[in-house]
């Protein structure tokens, strides 16, 4: 048996995996034009004009803006579509915080309801278990890149005449049932911070489908004033979410990459999923049929602790990382976090997936898809030399703690 790399040993990993982000000439080149144009601002630029018609695009989407960062792009949108004090909005229990800090800051009050144990995503049964005569939005969340039931949650939407926001930060280029992400909501919230799929360290953007919305966004996130303003006009309490032309330059070149690299990461993960089939306690996100292009932002699974001779979840993820892989836990339930617990918030019930998924899930980044197959498969090696060295972890685990 070898040694665990966190017990001193050799990783598995002898070779790194692949890094992130990837960038070449495109981006040094598109990066010195702006700097040679000596127009860094997106109202005098054209850097953030080019990626938002590319991004667009390639959403099938009549109109986008690039903002600062998601977060932003989710207040936004909650902004545009008129959701303030007094309102509440359905969001997962089972998500990163910006989903519900957004509601939260345009003054609304976000709801948690339960998602599937399999997929990760909210499901509309209990988005619509935890409407009220107060809901005005769901923020569906799809969850790792894959998306939530879109079908359903548009009939839920207007049958009970509230609002879909999509938190796509995972999520540029997925599709559910041959239908881009943002095609049968509000509006969809991307991300481009540092992790995700298309990155320029920080960054986001909105797209959506109708030109009162677009308009209305574009204000919110122009201090509320029209483009073609000369008179310091300001017709809504916006602010300063726009992106810079540095960040589109960098987009620019990251979005030529993401059809190849999203395929890669497809190819390499259902590789994975049907190899862990064979591995006892470990069990990958479960796929929907309908959701046919997964981004993989997370490539995620539940750990059972039981099946590595009582290895904690965090003593898992440790000698994974210590044989070169880049594992995290899953996010905390929302309503479990000291902001919660300090906020007004009405909790319907618990949300027992979710509790499930925060304490039993395990991800890694996606970067670890985008070598060749044998580098995502080597997870599997690492894994079972995880359980043949438990007993020596267990061992550590418990000195550690009597010590
Ligand atoms: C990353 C992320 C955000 C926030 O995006 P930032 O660009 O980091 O502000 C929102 N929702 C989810 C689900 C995310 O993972």
């Amino acid at each position: 048996m070898s040694r665990l790399a966190l017990l001193g040993g050799t990783p598995v990993r002898t070779q790194p995996l692949p890094s992130w982000p990837k960038w070449d000439d495109q981006e040094r080149r598109e990066l010195l034009a702006v700097l040679d144009s000596g127009n860094w601002w997106r109202l005098a630029g054209t850097k953030v004009r080019a990626f938002e018609a590319a991004f667009a695009a390639h959403h099938s989407a009549p109109g986008c803006w690039a903002v600062t960062n998601g977060t932003h792009g989710l207040e936004l949108a909650l902004l545009a579509a008129g959701i303030g004090p007094g309102d509440e909005v359905v969001v997962p229990a089972f998500t990163f915080i910006s989903t519900a800090t957004a509601v939260m800051r345009v003054g609304a009050v976000p709801i948690a309801a339960d998602v599937d144990p399999g997929t990760f995503c909210l499901t509309p049964a209990s988005a619509q278990r935890a409407l009220s005569p107060r809901t005005k939005a769901i923020i569906p969340v799809h969850m790792a890149g894959q998306m939530c039931d879109m079908d359903q949650f548009h009939s839920l939407a207007k049958s009970h005449d509230v609002h879909l926001i999509e938190d796509a930060a995972h999520a540029p280029g997925a599709t559910w049932a041959g239908k881009s992400v943002g095609t049968t909501s509000k509006a969809a919230v991307f991300s481009f911070q540092q992790m995700k799929v298309l990155t320029a360290g920080e960054g986001g953007a909105v797209i959506a489908h109708d030109s009162d919305m677009l308009e209305r966004l574009f204000l919110y996130h122009n201090v509320g004033r029209p483009a073609a303003d000369r008179r310091y006009q300001h017709l809504v309490p916006g602010s300063n979410y726009r992106m810079s032309e540095w960040q589109a330059a960098v987009l620019l070149g990251q979005l030529s990459r993401l059809n190849d690299q999203t395929a890669l990461r497809e190819a390499h993960a259902s590789a994975l999923d049907r190899a862990l089939r064979e591995v006892p306690g470990i069990r990958p996100q479960s796929r929907h049929p309908k959701a046919l292009t997964h981004t993989h932002y997370m490539y995620m699974f539940y750990y059972d602790s039981e099946a590595f001779g009582g290895v904690s979840r965090s003593g898992f993820i440790q000698a994974l990382n210590a044989e070169g892989f880049p594992a995290y836990p899953a996010y905390p339930v929302i309503y479990n976090t000291e902001l919660f617990a300090s906020v007004a918030h009405r909790q319907p019930g618990k949300c027992p997936n979710a509790e499930g998924i925060a304490n039993e899930v395990v991800w890694i980044h996606h970067r670890f898809l985008l070598g060749d197959e044998a580098d995502a498969l080597s997870l599997i090696p690492a894994i079972e030399k995880i359980r043949e060295g438990a007993e020596d972890l267990v061992t550590k685990a418990k000195g550690a703690a009597s010590a």
